[in-house]
């Protein structure tokens, strides 16, 4: 199917951009951390290199969190599945996939997913409060 051959070629395309920007990433990270080794900087330019360093390691995180859902996507194009939700079996629409083509999930799907990611924090925030209640009930 040579529109599935396509799709294949276009994620791999987004894994190459995603693997390269995450090697200049590392690179970048390893030059700033070479800098700071030379020493005599005054303490709010070793505060900038550490917000520096913080910012460039949660990008490389979220690229590596990309190209887990790149791979993912791609072996579901391989398996014939790919546009469709994993959640509800809906049809993505298109303009998503264009969008964020790496995605399994549908709009719908996905905010619920989220949501429900926030609620499963809230419920245990709820829970240890309500146990440190109950410490303060039984002394
Ligand atoms: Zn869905």
């Amino acid at each position: 199917m040579p529109e599935q051959d396509d799709r294949v070629k276009e994620l791999e395309r987004a894994r190459e951009r995603c693997l390269l920007q995450i090697g200049r990433l590392r690179e970048q990270m390893r030059a700033d951390i070479g800098r700071g080794v030379s020493g005599d900087e005054d303490s709010a330019d070793a505060a900038a290199d550490i917000y520096e360093r913080t910012r460039v390691i949660s990008l490389i995180a979220s690229q590596e969190t990309k190209l887990r859902a790149l791979d993912h996507a791609i072996a579901a194009v391989r398996a014939g599945t790919y546009g469709i939700c994993e959640m509800c079996g809906q049809p993505i629409p298109e303009e998503r996939l264009m969008v964020v083509p790496e995605t399994t999930l549908c709009v719908r799907c996905a905010s619920r997913m989220e949501q429900g990611m926030r609620q499963d924090r809230h419920r245990d925030q709820d829970t240890e409060r309500k146990r440190g209640q109950r410490r303060i009930d039984d002394d």
